[in-house]
């Protein structure tokens, strides 16, 4: 063994693939085959590759190589989202910049044309780390959002989607970051489990009672005894009645507009003080130190009941506003039975208010500011710093019950990390509710991994699925291809779906673009926004909606975007979808796997994908996200140096990481994989090489006679079709857990039971060594998807070829065991347990196993065939026996010890006979000698002098008759101390003295 570390074997081949153009080959190979098509979804390239990526790499390079050496073409081209919020956040600390009204400032141009100078920022390490992962891909030559051929084709598909009827402008309540001044999609919250438990301030609010429709009034104050106010007594100089509600966002009461009560739940008028309150029955006890119920009621007979404005707001003046409401989103689990609803900041809210016909009246501005139309005291302040004086002013005006800290969870934005609202938003949708049964439907085609996802995670999403708010207040990224007709009597808007229906139908063009090639034109703002078309219904101007994409659409085009569909390889793309493989980190169920099967849906009435497969998440040891601050995880490139890659490829593919379970990245089991896999595996390769300088075919196969060596065959073919069997199914857990314990099996089995038998140097060692060969050219073909480097080396020396990732995958993967094999194994594994039961019933009697023993017998509990006379030989040179035999009964004897386990019986004799004392003897002898030319830096095949000395004639007997002097490379043993050895040593064996020394000769 070199001192080469496993990187620098890893970084020669590398350099081989590069130098060699390995994967070209591949594709050169199978170019004419039938496809295997794979989408690879493109990454930002604003951050860092960290393990995510990794594992995202061995994930889907496995499966690539795998269909590769099945002979499909597998067509593996990189991409990359440039586009969004991720670089325009970048850019405007670049800027030292933050908001609209900056970017604005310094001009939209300016700024896009810094996101595109920066998007590609990290794309050098990301190469880096693509390439050292041994990441098959065309990594050069990738597609990227932000080309003008890719948007044009985003503007196709919107085209196609418009037509269908499918995009509409609306409003609609979304969770909005003032920060990044634009709505955040709820699946991109969703996804990232971007919300936080928050501990604050809820209030309840009083609103006066101040009259009703006429059926009753709550001026009114009933006695007791008569029944549902039977008899009223009218005293309008009553004490007051409030309606108590509860929020748990006091920044929205300016935007009051109604209360909202449960018909069917029951309500009570309750005396406190000089004042009356009106809440859910059941709240009562928990609002109120001995409540006086005065009446109780459904909540069906306050609706219609008027109440004073919490805040003096014109605009929100209207016969529908400050009223009660019935609602069923009303619950008593908590607050009061009675909701606060500001119709512009909830979706429950808004929706009533659609209903009833209340005001829309937005009173924040885009960056969370509070608007002119609020009163003085809050107008321009920060929402959530308008809050305390908010509540302020409610104390002052006798409006506020009382405030508590209530705990609950709210979204932050997954970019920025700034908290979000619900605000009523004016927004571009493709209707989901219309497709939905079509996407369920579709989905039943794809085979999820794990499978509980289908009708889970997944199929659950797209049940409860809003429309999808496709557009973005934001600038760096594919305009919305949507012109309007100002004149808002006409309001007419159209969707452009090319570059040439743009140059057909603008009125401006050549001013915008001056004399640019079609081709060259740029789709981005602010060039796009000055071109103007004529309405065709009113012939007044239109104009582009001033919002970009949402960036999930362009992610979700990848499929025929890359290719310029349908402007270029318009039959390419046409067989590529769906795609037979994606692979992702599980949470992109919520957003990017849903998205392309929203876009594929609509576009080709087709899911997205057959197969796909998603990743957990890898955590750092200790169980919490892998946090740079924190330093909780190895840095991979030193863990990549110390182990190589396919020792970190093989800890994620065969963890439950690939079956979508978070993984605690340890790096203790890379290190202990190394070891196992990557150390063993290369010592028997040594091993091999040690005897044989030989070339084996590729295509060559042996019919080994001997047992030893049918069994490794027997198991190899195990292995492959263990290894087939769950790649097809997409399962690399199962497919490569059997490669570690396969090259345990031949390191620690066959390759150390076959050991004296490759030293005998005759035909049967060469025959054996051919097996030997043959085995390992098949592992690295097994190997090679998962351990590409490794397997590559093995393989190239091995063979003489090229690389084994231009090799078939062996077709024996495919034909299952006979029963002949399954017998063999089966007796192998039974042999084993023998050798298991009879060592421990060695240690029991203390024997040495250089001790030789008179004999073993086993029985199977289950009448199972003998092992034969072969695989006996085996046992007995095993378990150091001069006998072993099968015995229909065993029965203990004195000198024996009997073993069992659940299947077989054991049973070892432990008596010692002179004879067999004398080679027990011998052997331990041997192994003196074998120390003493160690100790001495002899080599194999070293010849040396043996001298002893002992008065013990046992010991001297012992040499002289059964010491092994081939084995030990003795020539000549003599019973002398007058020499001065080359080393020397004096031992004890069997309790008696000998003194030893040898000479080199
Ligand atoms: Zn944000
Ligand atoms: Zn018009």
């Amino acid at each position: 063994m070199s001192d080469i570390t496993p990187a620098q074997n890893e970084e020669e081949i590398l350099k081989f693939w590069d130098e060699n153009k390995i994967f070209e080959k591949t594709l050169e190979k199978t170019k004419d085959k039938t496809p295997y098509v794979f989408y690879d979804g493109p990454p930002f390239a604003t951050g860092l590759p960290h393990y995510g990526h990794i594992l995202g790499s061995a994930a889907k390079d496995v499966v690539g190589r795998y269909w590769t050496m099945k002979g499909y073409y597998v067509r593996r081209r990189w991409g990359w989202d440039c586009h969004g919020l991720p670089i325009e956040q970048l850019v405007e600390q670049k800027l030292g910049i933050s908001g609209k009204k900056q970017i604005e400032t310094i001009g939209v141009d300016k700024f896009n044309d810094t996101c595109r100078e920066n998007v590609l920022t990290y794309v050098g390490e990301w190469g880096k780390m693509v390439r050292r992962m041994g990441r098959f891909v065309d990594f050069e030559n990738s597609y990227k959002t932000m080309d003008s051929t890719y948007m044009e084709s985003v503007w196709w598909a919107l085209k196609q989607i418009w037509e269908k009827g499918l995009i509409y402008e609306g409003r609609k309540v979304l969770m909005y970051c003032s920060r990044c001044e634009t709505p955040v999609s709820n699946f991109e919250v969703a996804s990232d489990n971007s919300y936080d438990d928050v501990a604050e301030e809820s209030v309840y609010i009083k609103a006066k009672i101040i009259g009703g429709d006429g059926r009753r009034t709550f001026f009114d104050t009933p006695t007791l005894s008569s029944p549902e106010g039977e008899k009223k007594v009218s005293t309008p100089a009553g004490p007051p009645t409030y309606l108590l509600a509860w929020t748990t966002t006091p920044w929205t009461l300016p935007g009051n507009l109604a209360m909202a009560v449960g018909k069917d739940i029951d309500y009570a008028l309750v005396k406190d003080g000089d004042a009356q309150y009106i809440l859910a029955k059941n709240r009562v006890e928990i609002l109120f130190n001995n409540p006086a119920i005065l009446k109780e009621f459904k909540g069906s007979e306050l609706v219609g009941l008027q109440y004073e404005k919490l805040f003096d707001i014109p605009q929100m003046q209207s016969e529908a506003s400050f009223k009660v409401y019935a609602a069923n989103f009303v619950t008593t689990e908590d607050g009061t039975g009675i909701v606060h609803t500001a119709v512009m900041y909830g979706e429950e809210d808004y929706n009533l208010g659609l209903e009833v016909g209340l005001p829309t009246v937005q009173l924040l501005n885009a960056q969370g500011h509070f608007n002119d139309l609020i009163p003085e005291f809050i107008r321009g302040m920060f929402y959530k710093k308008a809050e305390k004086f908010i509540v302020q002013q409610l104390i002052e005006q006798q409006k506020l019950f009382k405030t508590e800290v209530y705990t609950h969870s709210v979204p932050f934005c997954w970019r920025c990390g700034t908290r979000l609202y619900y605000s009523a938003l004016p927004s571009w949708f493709i209707n989901i509710q219309k497709i939905k049964p079509r996407l369920l439907e579709l989905n039943e085609n794809i085979n999820w991994y794990p499978d509980h996802l289908k009708h889970g995670r997944f199929q659950k999403g797209v049940e409860s699925a809003p429309d999808w708010n496709i557009s973005r207040n934001r600038y760096w990224a594919t305009a919305l291809p949507f012109w309007k007709c100002t004149n808002k009597t006409c309001g007419r808007a159209v969707c452009i779906g090319s570059l040439e229906e743009l140059q057909q139908k603008a009125s401006n063009y050549d001013q915008v673009y001056k004399s640019k090639n079609i081709r060259e034109i740029d789709l981005h703002r602010p060039y796009v926004d000055q071109i103007k078309l004529e309405c065709a219904v009113c012939a007044n101007e239109m104009l582009r909606v001033p919002e970009v994409v949402d960036c999930w659409v362009e992610s979700a085009s990848m499929p025929f975007a890359e290719y310029h569909y349908p402007f270029e390889n318009k039959e390419e793309v046409q067989k590529r979808v769906p795609a037979q493989f994606v692979a992702e980190y599980i949470n992109q169920t919520r957003t990017w796997f849903y998205v392309m099967h929203v876009i594929n849906t609509i576009l080709w009435d087709k899911a997205a994908f057959e197969n796909v497969v998603n990743t957990g998440v890898v955590l750092a040891e200790d169980g919490q996200k892998m946090s740079k601050s924190k330093k909780n995880f190895p840095d991979p490139w030193l863990v990549i140096d110390k182990y190589g890659v396919d020792a970190l490829r093989y800890y994620l593919l065969s963890s439950p990481v690939m079956q979508a379970e978070n993984l605690y990245f340890n790096e203790r089991e890379v290190d202990e994989i190394y070891k196992k896999v990557i150390l063993l595996l290369n010592n028997v390769h040594s091993f091999f090489r040690m005897y044989s300088s030989e070339k084996i075919l590729d295509d060559w196969k042996p019919e080994p006679t001997n047992v030893l060596d049918r069994w490794i065959v027997t198991l190899l073919h195990q292995l492959q079709t263990e290894t087939t069997k769950n790649m097809d199914a997409y399962d690399t857990v199962r497919a490569s857990r059997p490669i570690l314990k396969f090259i345990n099996d031949l390191s620690t089995w066959y390759v150390r039971r076959s050991r004296d038998r490759f030293k005998a140097g005759d035909q049967d060692a060469k025959n054996s060594l051919k097996v030997l060969g043959y085995v390992l050219i098949e592992l690295s073909k097994v190997m090679a998807p998962f351990m590409p480097f490794i397997s590559e080396k093995i393989y190239k020396d091995l063979t003489g070829k090229e690389s084994v990732h231009l090799s078939d995958w062996n077709k024996d993967g495919y034909t299952p065991m006979s029963d002949i094999e399954l017998a063999l194994i089966k007796q192998m594994d039974a042999l084993r347990d023998i050798v298991e039961l009879g060592l421990s019933a060695r240690t029991e009697a203390k024997m040495k196993v250089r001790q030789p023993l008179g004999y073993l017998a086993y029985k199977f509990k289950n009448a199972a065939e003998p092992l034969g006379s072969e695989l006996e030989k085996i046992l007995a040179e095993e378990l150091n026996v001069k006998e072993v035999s099968a015995a229909p009964d065993i029965a203990v004897m004195p000198d024996t010890v009997l073993r069992e386990n659940s299947e077989l019986q054991v049973l070892l004799s432990t008596k010692i006979s002179p004879e067999l004392k004398a080679e027990g003897n011998a052997r331990e002898l041997e192994r003196q000698v074998q120390d003493l030319r160690k100790k001495h830096g002899l080599n194999v095949g070293d010849l040396i002098d043996l001298y002893y000395n002992t008065t013990d004639p046992t010991l001297e007997g012992a040499l002289i008759e059964k010491f092994d002097r081939k084995k030990t490379g003795v020539v000549q043993v003599k019973k002398e101390i007058e020499v001065e050895p080359d080393a020397e040593a004096q031992v004890k064996i069997d309790d008696k003295a000998i003194w030893l020394g040898i000479t080199k000769v």
